[in-house]
């Protein structure tokens, strides 16, 4: 179930902008760089631009900012497409940044000719010396006053490949006693010799971020063009090449917090050291908070759209709890999963006065507050498994489990009483011996007595055995930038239990969603699950303190 986002500054922007008739029609745009998979952070701008846009009745692209050959891959590409894809948004149009790079060019042309580029043959390192600080201004460049033939001449030659990388840079002449350092001649072009995963070996000069961006917004007609508060320093610089590259389109960049949450980091850049290193099983790890590790994890895209808006738009940064986004999953799959039962660590029960050789099938229902998941039938024969923890052979007080001379419930099933505790000469407890009373059969309206512990089980002869993967968070801390994060890895944030779970799961495909009685709700792995191994990642566990609003 979809909930609805409230008002937010951008949105009232928008709707001033239309109502002034200062923009006729929306246009969005999501603009990753494929350099990484897609993350939650990401898919806080996802649903932002394209149910803007939408709910005026306008337009979103997805478009690949690919200016940087280096990082580049089109298997980044194509994970990004298919996770908006599954997020639930269709674009308008899907365009790469790299499309532009003639038009990017020629307007670099036009700007050296009206006196506003120059090529510079200072190192990057030089130029940032000089670049001055927020106190005193910066140097001028020796070569910021050639001539425009001198600076047409050299940038042509730059895009010849005559230079190697690094020898001379396009630089906006702009003001370098500006009080904006961004403004202080920022590089628009450098040299890199690279193939790139779209123009392959065409282009040996770059845009740089600041001058491709707003030229991309205004070829595609965007009208917000939403990027996060580090950029917000740069917004006269992007005013600036929209202006002095004469482009026809006006964009307006608006700038908003980015999502941060506990206990996660959110760079793509850390995220892909995780992923070299190791450290997970790729991307689609279900610790990472990637799209597609949230997916293998068991997310649903309306869960996260949810959490996506219910954080909401704001100005300024924030940290949200990671426990916001396990209500939302909590919320989705209470009323559409079935309830059923997984035995982690099994300890045997022999129900000694229950026939031999006998199988009887009982009625389950799949979920009491929803009536269309139907039921299903469980079979119940003399020996079944528990939980070990649902057992103590001393209790302490108020435990109203199973302990020797205590009745519980069995779910589903009948009233047992344990009656013998079987050890090895270790004094392990191997099996506990219980009987039955057939009087107690759920469902038959028996109530002649009250038992305070109902305990899930499946039966012994037909459990089908499964690996659960149970996950604590990934990082020990929330992201910081003055500690090495590799020292901040929660090195227990999985653990692997081999168990049971009833018979009714055996055909259960990749991705299917079960909430198992205790233990919270789980999706079937599609990665390391085959036709003999059922393999369940632990999505979250059934509650949690947290409330929304609180
Ligand atoms: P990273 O630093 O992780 O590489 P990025 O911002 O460089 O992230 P891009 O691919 O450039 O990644 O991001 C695409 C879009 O997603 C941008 O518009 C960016 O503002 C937005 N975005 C990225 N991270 C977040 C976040 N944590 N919260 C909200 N929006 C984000
Ligand atoms: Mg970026």
């Amino acid at each position: 179930m979809d909930i609805k986002t409230s008002s937010n500054f951008i949105k009232n922007i928008v709707i001033e902008d239309l109502h002034t008739g200062k923009r006729k029609e929306i246009i969005t745009r999501f603009p990753p760089e494929p350099n990484g998979y897609l993350h939650i952070g990401h898919a806080k701008s996802i649903v932002l631009n394209f149910e803007l846009a939408d709910e005026f009745k306008g337009k979103t692209n997805l478009r690949f900012d690919d200016t940087n050959p280096v990082k580049e891959d089109t298997e980044y590409v194509e994970s990004i497409e298919e996770d908006v894809k599954w997020l639930g948004f269709n674009w308008e149009n899907l365009y790469f940044a790299s499309d532009y790079f003639e038009e990017m060019y020629q307007r670099a042309v036009l700007l050296i000719k009206k006196g506003k580029a120059y090529v510079c043959d200072l190192s990057p390192e030089e130029i940032k010396q000089m670049r001055g600080n927020l106190t005193e201004p910066g140097k001028e460049s020796p070569f910021r006053n050639r001539s425009a033939e001198e600076n047409l001449d050299l940038f042509e030659k730059m895009r010849r490949g005559e230079f190697g990388d690094g020898q001379k840079v396009l630089r906006a002449k702009i003001d370098m006693s500006s009080p904006n350092i961004n403004m202080r001649d920022p590089i628009i072009y450098r040299i890199a010799h690279a193939t790139h995963h779209n123009t392959g070996d065409k282009w040996c000069i770059y845009p740089m971020y600041d001058y491709a961006h707003p030229i991309e917004d205004a070829i595609e007609d965007i009208t917000h063009s939403i990027c996060t508060l580090e950029f917000e320093d740069h917004r006269p610089l992007y005013d600036w090449v929209i202006r002095e590259c004469e482009m026809e389109s006006q964009p307006q960049q608006i700038e908003f917090a980015r999502l941060n949450m506990t206990n996660t980091v959110m760079s793509k850049r850390k995220l892909k050291l995780l992923v070299d290193e190791k450290i997970v099983d790729g991307w689609d790890d279900p610790r990472m908070p990637t799209i597609a590790g949230l997916r293998r994890r068991g997310y649903t895209p309306s869960a996260i759209r949810n959490f996506c808006r219910e954080i909401g738009v704001a100005k300024n940064n924030s940290t949200v709890d990671i426990q916001m986004l396990e209500y939302f999953i909590r919320e989705d799959l209470k009323p559409s999963t079935s309830n059923v039962m997984g035995v982690l660590r099994p300890l045997k029960v022999v129900i000694t006065n229950y026939p031999e050789g006998q199988t009887e099938m009982l009625d389950a229902e799949n979920n009491a507050e929803n009536a269309d998941l139907g039921s299903r039938q469980l079979p119940f024969s003399r020996e079944l498994y528990i939980e070990q923890e649902d057992f103590m052979e001393n209790p302490p007080n108020k435990y109203f489990r199973l302990f020797p001379g205590n009745e519980v419930r069995l779910k589903f099933a009948y009233f047992i009483k344990c009656n013998e505790v079987i050890k090895d000469a270790a004094g392990n407890v191997l099996e506990i011996h219980c009987t039955y009373d057939q009087e107690t059969k759920s469902g038959s309206g028996f109530n002649a007595r009250k038992v305070k512990g109902t305990l899930h089980w499946v039966d012994a002869k037909h459990a089908v055995p499964a690996e659960f993967r149970l996950y604590e968070p990934l990082m020990l801390e929330d992201e910081r930038s003055d500690t090495n994060f590799l020292d901040q890895i929660n090195s227990n944030s999985i653990e692997i239990i081999q168990g049971y779970v009833e018979p009714a799961l055996k055909g259960a495909k990749p991705q299917d969603k079960f909430q198992f009685m205790r233990h919270g709700y789980f999706n079937v792995d599609s990665k390391n699950t085959t036709e003999n191994k059922l393999v369940f990642n632990r999505i979250v566990s059934l509650k949690s303190s947290f409330e929304i609003g609180k």
